[in-house]
């Protein structure tokens, strides 16, 4: 029998575990924790008492980082290896999947503004994977490109964050133009429409993410959209040349999917409250189909149930599978009163290994 950790080169899909550590509201509320975090042994154990008796829950993950571990940590341990898999002309995803409030967008962008020439301590997965290829590419005196791509997906429609202002109104002049996803007939997506934006240099593409974050906080007031519900996805494409032959250039692709899902806790449970039955329903669905592909592909399965009912498994498609490499962060807060919420987490979390 061989199972897919008999040998590790195949394995494609990586799940680690974050906790972040108690606010400072929590702290002086004194509230409970209910999470033990084991960093040698990989392992999360979930204390809970009942009935006079401890219940202990262990759960073991590829990685797991505790309340004290910074920004950084994170970044060289769970994404370092794909951005270096990404610059060879592989197409990789990074997922944030947890509840709201335990630091998915945290650990994904984190504080994205530089302190003079050096990253913040506080800044997340996209400046520093972004500072990482140029560094990379600078260091090897590489021909290369770089485009990046910034949408948000609510309800199963796609949102541009890159598109300025003034090319929004453009658009609407011209026979209000949709944001479309399309199958290219190889298998993946593109998607009409959308910005591509050529980036030159690190500081761009921070302004790039300020600009899209920003226009996420506003487009989410104005509509009255819960931003909990609602994915985004930031893409780094890369071209380099690696060769002259003759006439004809040799170049490799790469592509660096970094996502940060919509919160966990809008997975079925929260159903038909609020009348916002729809949008409950999409993310469920769309949580769930991701749930699924990525199981598929940690099983090494023939059949991946990429659903044509979920944009985001079907954008990400040529991202997921084959020798695509995926890390899912799931993150979760250590306060007993979200102890409901870190169990499906873990759970979710778990079954995608
Ligand atoms: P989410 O995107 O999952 O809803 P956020 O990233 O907005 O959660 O995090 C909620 C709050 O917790 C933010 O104020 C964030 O700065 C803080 N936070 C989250 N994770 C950490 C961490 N690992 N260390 C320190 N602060 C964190
Ligand atoms: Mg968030």
């Amino acid at each position: 029998t061989s199972n897919r950790h008999d040998k590790d080169k195949d394995v494609n899909v990586q799940v680690v575990l974050r906790c972040r550590p108690l606010n400072d509201e929590e702290q002086r509320l004194n509230v409970q924790k209910v999470i033990s975090c084991n960093e040698q042994k990989n392992e999360v154990t979930v204390i809970q008492g009942m009935m006079n008796k401890q219940v202990d829950k262990t759960f073991t993950f590829d990685k797991v980082f505790g309340p004290k571990t910074q920004q950084g940590m994170t970044y060289v341990h769970a994404v370092a290896p794909l951005v270096n898999d990404v610059l060879e002309g592989f197409n990789c995803t990074v997922f944030a999947y947890g509840q709201t409030g335990t630091g998915k967008t945290y650990t994904m962008e984190g504080s994205t503004k530089p302190k003079g020439q050096h990253l913040s301590v506080d800044a997340g997965v996209i400046p520093r994977a972004v500072r990482h290829i140029f560094d990379t590419l600078e260091g090897r005196k590489a021909d290369y490109s770089m485009k990046v791509t910034f949408l948000e997906l609510y309800n199963e429609e796609i949102t541009d964050l890159l598109a300025t202002e003034e090319q929004a109104r453009l658009a609407e002049d011209r026979q209000r133009r949709q944001i479309t996803l399309m199958e290219d007939g190889k298998g993946g997506a593109v998607i009409r429409g959308l910005e591509e934006v050529a980036v030159y240099s690190v500081d761009e593409i921070y302004s790039l993410l300020e600009r899209g974050s920003a226009k996420r906080r506003t487009a989410d007031t104005l509509l009255n959209k819960q931003s909990s519900r609602s994915h985004s996805v930031f893409s780094i494409t890369i071209h380099v040349k690696e060769a002259t032959i003759g006439n004809d250039e040799l170049i490799t692709c790469g592509r660096l999917n970094l996502v940060d899902l919509a919160g966990s806790e809008n997975i079925s449970r929260s159903g038909a409250r609020e009348g916002r039955a729809r949008e409950a329903g999409e993310v469920n669905k769309s949580l769930l189909t991701l749930g699924r592909v990525i199981t598929s592909l940690a099983e090494h399965s023939s059949h991946i149930p990429y659903s044509r009912d979920s944009k985001l498994t079907r954008l990400l498609r040529e991202s997921l599978g084959g020798r695509a490499k995926t890390c899912i962060i799931a993150t979760i807060s250590p306060s007993a009163h979200s102890l409901e919420e870190t169990l499906n987490t873990l759970d979710y979390a778990c079954r995608a290994k």
